[in-house]
């Protein structure tokens, strides 16, 4: 029992609840608050913003977010067994814990803010973090709902989010990243912090919305990038033949080289390549008008 959190020991909990890890729920928990409390701490200062949680499972993170001065936590869980055992933790922080039970992919996260400024902090489960990711990055409008994203993904994953131009792990999650954010990993967690453990080392990523916006169309960029990543190791004047149209006039007035190779264009390159295509696309809708 802590000092601060005089709830029942994760393990307690577990096992009064019978929350047995389901593997097709990406369910590995963390059961030790010094670290929930260190996560919790890398997402800054909590004490205005509405905190979003997916997948809060038993609670370990979600009692040290309410630890660490969070003024609201939306917790968003789709095992109901673990909304059952939240009910605890929202009984000891009256009106600081909302859970939601549902699909985080579907929930309209931004609807449950209360007017405050959101920030995401998630032991994500692996099997949807990636999705959930490109989601908030294609958030529309933009500057989006989240002031920060403060996640768990496994550390390969974390390290495909900054991989810079020329890096074996650069590819289309590194570019959608480059677009909206600017993102870095904080630390590791080793296998053996989590209840089962998984095969890989993990890793906690914060993410901020790009102090200087890169312009073009989320979805085009998505095109440009399936295209050229498609065939990472061919030039661009034969892997962006895809797109149709005339690919060398579109890559000279995105000013890249038409021999370059995807793993070497930049993040500023795609969203050039992106915007020329929307341009070369206006210009023969005018013409076929
Ligand atoms: N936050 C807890 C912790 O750190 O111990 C649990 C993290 S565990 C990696 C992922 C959690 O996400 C599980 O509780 C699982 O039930 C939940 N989950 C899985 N898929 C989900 C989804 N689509 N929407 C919401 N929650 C989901």
């Amino acid at each position: 029992m802590s000092e601060d959190d005089p709830l029942p020991p994760l393990r307690d909990v577990i096992r009064a609840h019978g929350l047995s890890a389901r593997k097709s729920l990406g369910q590995n928990f963390l059961l030790d608050l010094n670290l929930t409390r260190r996560i919790a701490r890398a997402g800054g200062d909590l004490s205005a913003a509405t905190v979003v949680e997916v997948g809060p499972g038993p609670g370990g993170l979600t009692r040290a977010l309410l630890m660490e001065g969070a003024r609201k936590v939306v917790a968003i869980e789709r095992d109901r067994r673990c909304v059952e055992a939240l009910q605890d933790v929202a009984a000891h922080y009256p009106g600081r814990l909302e859970i939601i039970e549902g699909d985080a992919l579907s929930v309209d996260m931004a609807a449950h803010l209360d007017g405050r400024p959101g920030t995401i902090v998630a032991n994500l489960p692996y099997n949807v973090g990636t999705a959930l990711l490109v989601g908030w990055l294609e958030t529309e409008p933009w500057p989006p709902w989240w002031q920060s994203l403060t996640l768990m993904f496994q550390k390969e994953v974390a390290e495909r989010l900054i991989a810079k131009p020329g890096s074996a792990a650069y590819g289309r999650l590194s570019v959608l990243t480059g677009w909206r954010a600017e993102a870095r990993i904080l630390f590791d967690i080793s296998p053996k912090a989590f209840t089962p453990p998984p095969k890989v080392v993990s890793a906690v990523v914060h993410l901020t919305p790009r102090a200087e916006p890169l312009a073009c169309h989320g979805p085009t960029l998505s095109r440009v990038t399936a295209a050229a990543f498609g065939q990472r190791r061919k030039m661009l004047r034969q892997s962006l033949k895809s797109l149709g149209g005339d690919t060398l006039a579109l890559i000279e007035s995105a000013g890249l080289e038409p021999t370059a190779r995807a793993e070497t264009v930049s993040v500023e390159g795609f969203v050039a390549l992106a915007r020329a295509l929307d341009q070369t696309r206006a210009g023969s809708d005018v013409r076929s008008d």
